[in-house]
C-alpha cells in the first residue's frame, strides 16, 4: 500500500466520521449551523483523499472546479428565500441523481473500452457486483434525475402553474407499472447479451431512457402539499444512487454518505407523512392537490358565515393587557418575509411584561424545521420555542394566540371533519384559546385548498394584510402604548 492511498483511507475515514456526527447534529435546531459546516468539510475532506488516491489529477481543473462550484453556491445562498427552498432541494437531488447516472454510463463505457462487460461481471463474484451496482445506480440515477427536475418545475413560481397541480393520466398506474417492467426487463436483457458490445450498449441507453420516464410518470400525478414529501423521497433515492455508484466504483466514502443521505431522506419522509396523517403508498399514488376534497368545503370566502376582523389599533390594545401570548407561525410568514418583525413585536409584549412563547407544528411551513430556522434568523431564544406535543395544552390557559399566516395547521376540521383532507392531522389547538388573532391578506385557503373552521369561531378575530406589515404596525401601537 503506498504512502499516498494509506494519507486517503486516513481521510475516508476523518470524513465518513464527520458525516456521520454532522446528521446527528443536524436533527437540533440549536448544532444544525455547526453540523452543516462539519458536513461541508466532511465532503472537502472525501474530494482531497479522493485526489490524493488518484496521484496523476490535475489540481488545475480541481481548482478551477472548487471555485466555480463555491461561487454558484454561495450566490444560491443568498438568494434564495427560505420558501423556495424545497424547489432548491429538488434541483440538487436531480443533480446527485444525474452524477449517479452520468458515472453509471462512463463506467460501463470504460468497461466495454476493455474488454466486454461480460468478462467482467461473470469473471468474479466481486465483477458481478460492480455490474449489479452500475446497474442500480444508472436506473435509480436517471428516476431521480428527472422526478426531481419535474419536481422543480411543479414547485417553481414561473413554471407551478402549468406542473404545479397533480395531473392524472389515463392508465397511468398500467404506464408507471410498465415502465417499471421495462427498466429491469432490459437490465435482464443486458445480463443476457453481455458479450455483444452492440446488444449490450443498446440495452443500457434504453435502461437509462425508461428509467428517465419512469421518473417522470411517478412525480407527474403528485401535486400541492404531498410535493415536499416526494422531494424528501427523492433526496433519499439520490443517496441511495450515490450508494450504489460507490459500490461500483469500490469508494467506501460514496458508500457511507449514500447510505446516510438515503436513510436520513427516508425518515424525512416518514415524519412528513406522520405530520400531514398520510400513507406513503397514498401519497405516491397521487391525486391529492388536484382535485379539492368534496364536502370539505372550497375554502373560498363565500364558505364562511360568522368571520370577524379587527383593525390593528384595537388589536393592540387586547395585546397590552394579556400576560400569556402563544404565537403561532406559519408559511405566510416566511412569504412577508416577517420573521424580524414577528421578534421585535414580541420583544415589546416582553417589555410590557407578557410572557411570549412560540407553537412548532412539525409541518407549518413547506418542509420541517422551516419555522425553526426562520425563526433563528431573528435570534429569537430557542427556549421560547415549543414543539406542538409540548404546548398543545396550553392553548386553553392562554390569554391570547396569535397565529401569523399559519392556516392548515391550526384548522379543527383535522379532528372534526371526516371529509376534510386534514381529517386525522395533529394540529395546534389554538381554537381552544379565549382569544385568536390571525394575520391573513384574505379567507384564502392554506396548502390544502379546503376552508378553515377556525375563522367562524366566535373566539377568533382575522387581521387581514401582510404579516410584516401588521406586525410592524402592531408593534409600533405597543410602544406608544408603553410611552404613554
Ligand atoms: P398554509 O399553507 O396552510 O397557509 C399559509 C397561509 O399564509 C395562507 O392561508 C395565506 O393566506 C397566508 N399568507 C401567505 N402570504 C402571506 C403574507 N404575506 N402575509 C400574511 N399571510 C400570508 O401554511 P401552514 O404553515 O399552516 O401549513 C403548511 C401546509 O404545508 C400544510 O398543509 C402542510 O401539510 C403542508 N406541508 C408541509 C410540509 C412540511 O414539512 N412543513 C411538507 C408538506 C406539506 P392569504 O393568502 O390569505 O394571505
Amino acid at each position: 500500500m503506498t504512502s499516498n492511498v494509506i494519507i486517503a483511507n486516513l481521510g475516508y475515514l476523518v470524513s465518513i466520521s464527520c458525516f456521520i456526527v454532522g446528521i446527528k447534529r443536524l436533527s437540533r435546531v440549536r448544532t444544525a449551523r455547526s453540523a452543516n459546516v462539519l458536513a461541508a468539510s466532511a465532503m472537502l475532506i472525501a474530494v482531497a483523499s479522493q485526489l490524493i488516491e488518484l496521484e496523476t489529477v490535475d489540481y488545475r481543473y480541481v481548482v478551477a472546479g472548487v471555485i466555480v462550484g463555491a461561487s454558484i453556491g454561495a450566490v444560491l445562498a443568498f438568494k434564495v428565500a427560505m420558501t423556495a427552498m424545497p424547489q432548491l432541494v429538488a434541483v440538487f437531488n436531480g443533480f446527485g441523481g444525474a452524477a449517479s447516472l452520468l458515472v453509471g454510463l462512463s463506467l460501463f463505457a470504460a468497461i466495454q473500452e476493455r474488454g466486454t462487460l461480460a468478462e467482467v461481471m461473470i469473471g468474479s463474484t466481486s465483477g458481478l457486483g460492480t455490474g449489479l451496482t452500475l446497474l442500480l445506480s444508472i436506473v435509480i440515477g436517471a428516476v431521480t434525475f428527472s422526478g426531481s427536475i419535474l419536481a422543480y418545475l411543479k414547485l417553481s413560481d414561473r413554471y407551478g402553474s402549468v406542473f404545479g397541480k397533480s395531473i392524472l393520466l389515463p392508465q397511468r398506474h398500467l404506464i408507471t407499472l410498465s415502465l417499471f417492467a421495462l427498466s429491469l426487463g432490459l437490465c435482464a436483457a443486458l445480463l443476457m447479451f453481455l458479450a455483444n458490445p452492440v446488444v449490450s450498449t443498446f440495452a443500457i441507453i434504453c435502461v437509462a431512457l425508461f428509467a428517465l420516464l419512469l421518473g417522470v410518470a411517478v412525480v407527474l400525478p403528485i401535486g400541492g402539499a404531498d410535493m415536499p414529501v416526494v422531494v424528501s423521497l427523492l433526496n433519499s433515492y439520490s443517496g441511495l444512487a450515490a450508494s450504489a455508484t460507490g459500490f461500483a466504483l469500490n469508494s467506501p466514502v460514496l458508500i457511507v454518505s449514500g447510505a446516510l443521505v438515503g436513510a436520513s431522506g427516508l425518515i424525512l419522509t416518514q415524519i412528513m407523512c406522520k405530520g400531514m396523517n398520510r400513507s406513503l403508498a397514498n401519497v405516491m399514488i397521487g391525486g391529492f392537490g388536484g382535485e379539492s376534497a368534496e364536502g370539505a368545503g372550497s375554502g373560498d370566502a363565500s364558505a364562511y358565515t360568522n368571520v370577524k376582523s379587527s383593525d390593528v389599533e384595537e388589536s393592540a390594545l387586547t395585546f397590552e393587557s394579556a400576560r400569556d401570548v402563544i404565537i403561532v407561525p406559519g408559511y405566510g410568514l416566511a412569504v412577508a418575509q416577517g420573521q424580524s418583525a414577528v421578534a421585535e413585536f414580541a420583544s415589546h409584549l416582553k417589555g410590557l411584561g407578557v410572557r411570549v412563547r412560540y407553537a412548532i407544528h412539525p409541518v407549518a411551513g413547506r418542509m420541517p424545521g422551516h419555522m425553526n430556522v426562520l425563526l433563528a434568523e431573528s435570534n429569537i431564544p430557542y427556549d421560547e420555542l415549543f414543539e406542538m406535543d409540548e404546548i398543545n395544552s396550553d392553548f386553553r390557559s392562554s390569554d391570547i394566540v396569535l397565529v401569523v399566516g399559519a392556516n392548515d395547521v391550526v384548522n379543527p376540521a383535522a379532528k372534526t371533519d371526516p371529509s376534510s383532507p386534514l381529517y386525522g392531522m395533529p394540529i395546534l389547538n389554538v381554537d381552544q384559546a379565549p382569544i385568536v388573532y390571525v394575520i391573513k391578506r384574505s379567507l384564502s385557503p392554506g396548502f390544502a385548498g379546503v376552508k378553515n373552521e377556525l375563522f367562524d369561531l366566535d373566539n377568533c378575530r382575522m387581521i387581514f394584510g401582510d404579516a410584516k406589515k401588521v406586525l410592524e404596525e402592531l408593534s409600533v401601537h405597543l410602544d406608544l402604548a408603553k410611552a404613554a
